[in-house]
């Protein structure tokens, strides 16, 4: 299927990218709006764009995934979007009836260069309900960008800071992590004693259960209530800095939060960083279960050290989720040797920091050597493993093509993963979420073991 990759890597003068390693803003956007409790998130543009993104989270999580359209014909891609966006917010709350509307924008609005807070404020909007916007351009940033811009939304238009002094609880922003993840990270911090908010919080929305009724807007989601409350809090973990390090400035800009970027909790290091800022903002030890499980982890890294050491690994996907798994894999003792996100990656030198300069930063520490790439596709990372063979390859679906054609085990981790199911119910984050993961690259390397063992050497203890 990718039999054409050549290995030669020459430079591509075009600057166009084969095989994104990203997908479009506004699924960032529609799944960020998804974690708003009784939200409806309205893609303004034309029907297919809506179509598109609803179809890839569905696939993504396996559940129903609602939003709404503006509907774009001819006409108001050459006039404007203003009356189409003004008719849909009346209909979606006559027939629909969210708390909340949250509009993101798609290229051809983008384009066209439709005013949102302007045909918003002039907009029907009934008593009590609100909506927000989040301008979300496909031709710049991923999925990621249009998370962390529709998170920077809300804030926007909800956060407030309403007392003198702030309250004990902290902000915890999750980044673009499936459900599972969101539901360890809330576990982590009721067993750390932590009064927290959690948002976005898509839990019991994209993972709501099967009662044999149709609910249009599940239990979950955090609340208009809480995410107005946000301004009161005494601290905001942004876990993440690409999707959450937005959001959290903001909030510390607008409401007075002190903001701490933390990475995406992913093994044991980022973990404790996570638990150790908790236990400052609580002021209280570590309970023991939280010392059980990581104490458990290290036994196990140990007692499967054998399987991993000295293992090649090529990594794709979300930017925030790789700076988490490079560190992991390094503290599995693998090699990663290739590692590529389709998001732009922040510039080199600029004060902000840089993808390929953190990752750097944690190879250099580590005495290895790598190929690094933010902004990048998947035909270059193809390219990489033809000159350069791993033994296994992590990522979203889409690495399915490379490791048919280069025959590398591969592990599905990311979004989005649309030909396996059950994966976003499990967290990769945390002490458990660490424990799953060595479980399934040290389940994929054994596979491959067994299967390319000759008779003789085929094992039943490994
Ligand atoms: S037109 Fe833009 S927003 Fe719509 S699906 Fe394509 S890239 Fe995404």
């Amino acid at each position: 299927m990718l039999d054409a990759t050549p290995k030669e890597i020459k430079v591509r003068s075009s600057g166009g990218l084969i095989n994104p390693a990203k997908t479009c803003q506004p699924i960032g956007a529609m799944y960020a709006a998804l974690g708003i409790h009784k939200c409806l998130p309205h893609s303004h543009g034309s029907q297919g764009c809506c179509s598109y993104h609803r179809m890839h989270l569905t696939r993504h999580f396996r559940d129903p995934i609602m939003a709404s359209t503006s509907s774009f014909t001819e006409g108001s891609s050459v006039f404007g979007g203003a009356a189409n966006l003004k008719t849909a917010i009346k209909n979606v709350f006559t027939i629909y009836n969210p708390d909340i509307i949250a509009v993101h924008t798609t290229c051809l609005t983008e384009t066209i260069g439709d005013d949102l807070p302007t045909i918003i404020k002039s907009a029907e909007i009934p008593e009590g309900k609100l909506v927000i916007h989040a301008n979300t351009p496909s031709y710049q940033g991923s999925h990621i960008t249009g998370f962390s811009n529709m998170v920077k939304g809300a804030i926007s238009y909800l956060a407030e800071s309403t007392m003198p002094v702030k309250k004990d609880q902290v902000n915890i922003i999750p980044g673009f992590v499936n459900p599972g993840d969101m539901r360890e990270i809330k576990r982590i911090a009721k067993i750390m004693g932590a009064k927290f908010i959690l948002f976005p919080d898509t839990t019991g929305v994209v993972d709501s259960p099967m009662t044999g009724k149709f609910e249009m807007y599940p239990k979950g989601g955090t609340t208009i209530a809480e995410i107005k409350d946000t301004g009161n809090s005494k601290l905001t973990l942004a876990l993440g800095r690409f999707a959450s390090s937005d959001g959290a400035e903001l909030l510390e800009k607008k409401c007075k939060v002190p903001a701490l970027a933390l990475k995406t909790p992913i093994g044991v290091k980022a973990t404790d960083e996570f638990v150790m800022a908790l236990r400052r903002f609580a002021v209280r030890e570590v309970p023991y279960e939280l010392e059980e499980e990581r104490g458990q982890l290290v036994d196990i890294m140990t007692d499967t050290h054998f399987h991993f050491h000295g293992k090649k690994v090529a990594l794709f996907g979300d930017p925030d989720i790789l700076t988490g798994l490079t560190e992991f894999v390094l503290s599995l003792g693998m090699v990663p040797v290739h590692i590529l996100t389709g998001t732009p990656g922040g510039a080199i030198g600029s004060g902000m920091g840089s993808f390929e300069e953190d990752i750097q930063e944690m190879l250099t520490n580590a005495g290895v050597t790598a190929n690094v790439k933010g902004n990048g596709d998947l035909f270059t990372l193809h390219q990489w493993i033809k000159n350069d063979p791993v033994d296994l390859l992590i990522g979203t679906t889409y690495g399915k093509y490379i490791a048919r054609a280069e025959d590398i085990p591969f592990v599905r981790v990311g979004f989005p993963v649309l030909d396996r199911s059950v994966h976003s119910y499990f967290p990769i984050v945390g002490y458990r979420g660490a424990m799953r993961l060595i479980e399934m690259i040290s389940n994929a390397l054994l596979d491959r073991q067994d299967r390319d063992a000759a008779d003789e050497d085929f094992e039943l203890v490994m």
